[in-house]
């Protein structure tokens, strides 16, 4: 359910719809809209008549959110949601950003060059795993956190926000401490405590689709987060599952867009965990873009061919540089900009 206040009510109006939420033993989730605030009930609200709350001073409409995603649905907030990282990294307004990096920390030095190539060509956030779930028990694991040490060096490098990968409920206060937003891989997607434990702290979360979870699944399991009292959640398309083998997952874009259709988060594209092949990620870099995505996830090593985990679906520093002027001119022409950081004039 959902109680929208009328344009400039009191706080007081406000508290007094709270505290019918509360005496219903239900929650709140307060949403400050330019123009109107909005109180989410949180909880199971099935069978609580939205009408009772018409009858308080200072609300313009009360109604139940049919969707059974309550959070992430649209149903309860007509504008998109922006996501900062860092101070200046906006996800979900009319700049696109990039988030790029390698899929593993491997030293200090690896980073902090990375940082600094992938900045000059416009990237506006840094990512780069700590810690690894990795398909296979004997492979790199992460460094874990030496490796965020290292990321947060090549933040003070750079000044680039960081994205790195938590993979247990457990890690999330270490993580969140040197994080500037926390990923929730595809493997950890339905590890519901894991989302909990996310909602439950400061930073923002790019939140990966899970391989085999539908949109309807996702977006459920996206409101784990947002219940647990985080707002700050960006959705991911990494790809899922298919009978197909050409490409590591199938890419969907017609996701994206539905996920925007049916969310007001906002939403990026991962084409190199997408499909799992270099030759294949510019065009889907660019396709994500026309797609209408709010943002890009690209995975870029300095020596793709010695990258410690996923070097095939890595572009190297070139091809990045010259992907990112041709994401400029698509942007553009789906009425959107690139934010491009420092890069060179195009
Ligand atoms: C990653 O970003 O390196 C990663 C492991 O992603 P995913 O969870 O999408 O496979
Ligand atoms: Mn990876």
């Amino acid at each position: 359910m959902i109680i929208v206040m009328q344009p400039g009510a009191s706080q007081q109006e406000i508290d007094n719809v709270i505290q019918l939420v509360h005496d219903m033993e239900l929650k709140e989730h307060i949403i400050h809209g330019t123009e109107l605030t909005v109180v989410a009930v949180i909880g199971e609200d099935r069978k609580k008549d939205p009408q009772v709350f018409e009858t308080l001073p200072g609300v313009q409409k009360a109604m139940k959110v049919l969707a059974p995603y309550k959070m992430a649905s649209k149903e309860i907030s007509a504008e998109r949601s922006t996501v900062t990282l860092g101070e200046h990294c906006v996800i979900g307004g009319k700049q696109l950003q990039v988030i790029a990096g390698p899929c593993s920390v491997e030293s200090e030095e690896q980073i902090i060059d990375t940082a600094k190539l992938i900045k000059q060509s416009g990237a506006t956030a840094l990512r780069g795993g700590a810690f690894k779930p990795r398909t296979n028990p004997y492979s790199f694991q992460g460094h874990g956190k030496t490796g965020l040490e290292m990321l947060a060096a090549a933040r003070q490098a750079t000044g680039l926000p960081i994205v790195t990968e938590v993979i247990t409920p457990g890690d999330v206060e270490l993580v969140s401490r040197y994080a500037d937003c926390l990923q929730i891989g595809t493997r950890n997607a339905q590890n519901y405590k894991l989302l909990e434990a996310c909602g439950d702290q400061p930073k923002p979360v790019l939140y990966k689709r899970g391989m085999s979870m539908t949109i309807d699944e996702y977006l459920q399991a996206a409101d784990y987060i947002l219940a647990a009292g985080n707002p700050n959640v960006i959705l991911c398309e990494r790809g899922i599952r298919t009978f197909e083998k050409f490409s590591r997952n199938t890419y969907s874009l017609a996701a994206i867009t539905e996920l925007q259709y049916r969310s007001h988060l906002p939403v990026i594209g991962d084409p190199s965990h997408g499909t799992g092949h270099v030759h294949l990620v510019p065009a889907m870099s660019k396709a994500t873009v026309a797609a209408g995505a709010d943002g890009l996830a690209l995975e870029v090593h300095l020596d793709p061919q010695h990258a410690w985990s996923d070097g095939a679906q890595t572009l190297n520093p070139q091809q990045f540089s010259e992907l990112m002027p041709q994401l400029v001119r698509i942007a553009e022409a789906v009425d959107r900009e690139l934010a491009v950081g420092e890069m060179a004039q195009v």
